[in-house]
């Protein structure tokens, strides 16, 4: 097999002048023959949309199952942890940026069928194993029959998802809904000043990042990633970050986390 595989893509249709749209994520991707979209791994090829990346890993990598961050499944258990090349998100804190945005494809990838996941899942005695270090909604194929794999053998399956349905999936389940009611995470994108700007600039530079959230144009953009707009006073902000580093600090103590240099 070479680096690239071509799978087909299970959720795309064809536009009237005759490109493809991606039908998966709340990009809607549409691409002329031989694009790719903005995850890179989903392009057109000959005329339908294909998934570039069906079972090929970008590496593994075996965690407590407390890192993910889960604090009561499975306490002190393994889990393996594993993902793809590609992404499409564009998150500017990324730590896995090197392989979320990656061209080389080639060099990133291991060969690895749903079938050798969850066979090396209970070789290495983890209980469950995690679609990580990217968004898995880009390789859905792959992981959903990486979950029937490792569901067929007694694995679980773990994957992220929100407190409340996303406009952009009425279908999908919330964590509440799914049967997990205390699980509470979202991501949040904030702006920090120096702590030595004066007040006044603070309020000013607010008024303006308000403006622009509150702008229709901004919030269509937003809202058509998947990204509700928000907005808080810097006071409000504080005590945001506040609730996080109480909710979080526990499960950083437990997993024993470090920041690596
Ligand atoms: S999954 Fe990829 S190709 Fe499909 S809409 Fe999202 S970014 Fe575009």
């Amino acid at each position: 097999m070479d680096g690239v595989t071509t799978y087909p893509g299970r959720w795309w249709h064809t536009l009237p002048d005759g490109r493809v749209q991606c039908d998966l994520c709340p990009r809607d991707c549409r691409l002329h023959e031989g694009q790719r979209g903005l995850c890179f791994v989903r392009k057109m090829e000959g005329g339908r949309m294909v998934l570039t990346t069906y079972g090929r890993s970008s590496g593994f990598c075996i965690d407590p199952v407390e890192k993910k961050p889960l604090n009561h499944f499975y306490p002190g258990s393994s889990i393996l942890s594993f993902g793809t090349a590609g992404c499409n998100l564009a998150c500017k804190f990324c730590q896995n940026w090197d392989i979320s945005k990656s061209r080389e494809m080639d060099r990133l990838q291991d060969e690895a069928s749903p079938e050798a996941i969850a066979h090396a899942a209970v070789r290495l005695g983890c209980k469950s194993v995690a679609f990580t270090y990217n968004d898995p909604v880009i390789f859905a194929e792959y992981a959903m029959d990486a979950a029937d794999a490792c569901h067929a053998r007694g694995i679980k399956a773990v994957a992220v998802t929100g407190k409340e349905r996303s406009d952009e999936l009425p279908d999908v389940p919330s964590m509440a809904e799914a049967g997990y009611p205390e699980v509470d995470v979202h991501l949040w994108s904030g702006i920090f000043a120096p702590s030595k700007v004066p007040p006044a600039i603070v309020a000013k530079l607010q008024k303006v990042f308000a403006a622009a959230i509150a702008d229709t144009s901004v919030a269509a953009k937003l809202k058509a990633m998947a990204v509700n707009p928000g907005g808080a006073t810097p006071d409000q902000f504080e005590k945001i970050i506040q609730s996080d580093v109480v909710k979080f600090g526990d499960v950083v103590k437990a997993a024993n986390l470090k920041f690596e240099e």
